[in-house]
């Protein structure tokens, strides 16, 4: 039986009220032990890398991170997605996004994402179509971004209680139906309280605080796209949020600050890159087991 697209996986993911991770890689020898956890707890998963990775961290850019990848692939557990490659990045320069996108597709990344979050309404919804345009000719799903996932800019974030009081930046539902049917994007990553984790220098290694999500906002969001919606900022999130996202239309969750700074605490610890992955694999588990929830979940979803 041939294999299912990442399209397909994510859809059965949203039908059984399940959300696959997406683990993103700043470090390239997070990627071992990322895929021999998820290989090992029988579930799925998404092995990502967005561009402020590559800018301030060391996965070097999507070349790099596709040929480490393909020396552990294993396509039945675990496949490669592009995460954030922003029109405007998050120290407000205007990147130059779709040659990086056919990078990616010739690269053999089976699904990607734009972000145009930072740009208007009519803005964002151009340029995710056109990204669209060509990610659907090779048959690549694409994921977009409606309302602001704030945290990976420089500045500090205003009072998270207060951001969340005032529901600065989320999602609006009015906008995700017709951003949703202009752009015929495939996943949404949705604004409904959560936060990226710090990357900014002298932050970045701050324990995350504790988001709250606004299921209520996500089930009106839920319905008016009628796509698998995503939720970034996984980090952090009370799990009971994560597990009730789940269940209104969260299908995919990006884990990125957990796995990072587990990777970091321990080679700062020890100086041994082979204990920084153990960190990697240990956390990851726990995060299939505990957290999330799906370990032995690779029949239901992939086949
Ligand atoms: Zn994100």
């Amino acid at each position: 039986m041939p294999m299912l697209s990442v399209a397909a996986i994510i859809k059965n993911a949203r039908a059984i009220g399940v959300a696959i991770p997406a683990f993103n890689v700043p470090y390239l020898p997070m990627i071992e032990p990322l895929v021999n956890a998820i290989a090992d707890q029988d579930s799925f998963a998404l092995v990502d890398t967005a561009r402020p990775e590559w800018i301030k961290f060391e996965s070097k850019g999507p070349a790099a991170v596709a040929e480490e990848f393909a020396k552990w692939r294993k396509p039945d557990h675990v496949r490669l997605h592009l995460d954030h490659v922003p029109v405007i990045d998050e120290d407000d320069q205007r990147v130059d996004y779709l040659p990086i996108f056919k990078e990616a597709i010739t690269l053999g990344y089976e699904s990607v994402m734009i972000d145009g979050s930072r740009l208007c309404l009519d803005e964002n919804i151009q340029a995710t179509r056109e990204v669209v345009e060509l990610a659907h000719a090779a048959n690549i799903p694409v994921e977009a971004e409606l309302g602001a996932v704030l945290g990976h800019e420089v500045g500090p974030l205003p009072p998270y209680e207060e951001l969340y009081a005032s529901g600065l930046g989320f999602t609006d539902v009015n906008e995700a139906d017709r951003f949703v049917r202009e752009t015929e994007c495939d996943w949404l990553s949705v604004a409904i309280g959560n936060v990226h984790g710090a990357i900014a220098v002298g932050r970045k290694d701050q324990k995350k605080i504790e988001a709250r999500l606004n299921l209520d906002r996500l089930e009106q969001l839920r319905r008016a796209t009628n796509i698998p919606l995503v939720l970034h900022g996984g980090s952090g999130v009370k799990q009971a949020y994560v597990i009730g996202a789940m269940k209104h239309g969260i299908a995919k969750i990006n884990v990125a600050t957990e796995i990072r700074q587990a990777y970091e605490v321990a080679l700062k610890g020890t100086g041994s890159v082979v204990k920084a992955q153990e960190a990697v694999y240990a956390r990851t588990t726990w995060l299939l087991k505990e957290y999330l929830g799906i370990a032995g979940i690779r029949a239901r979803v992939a086949g």
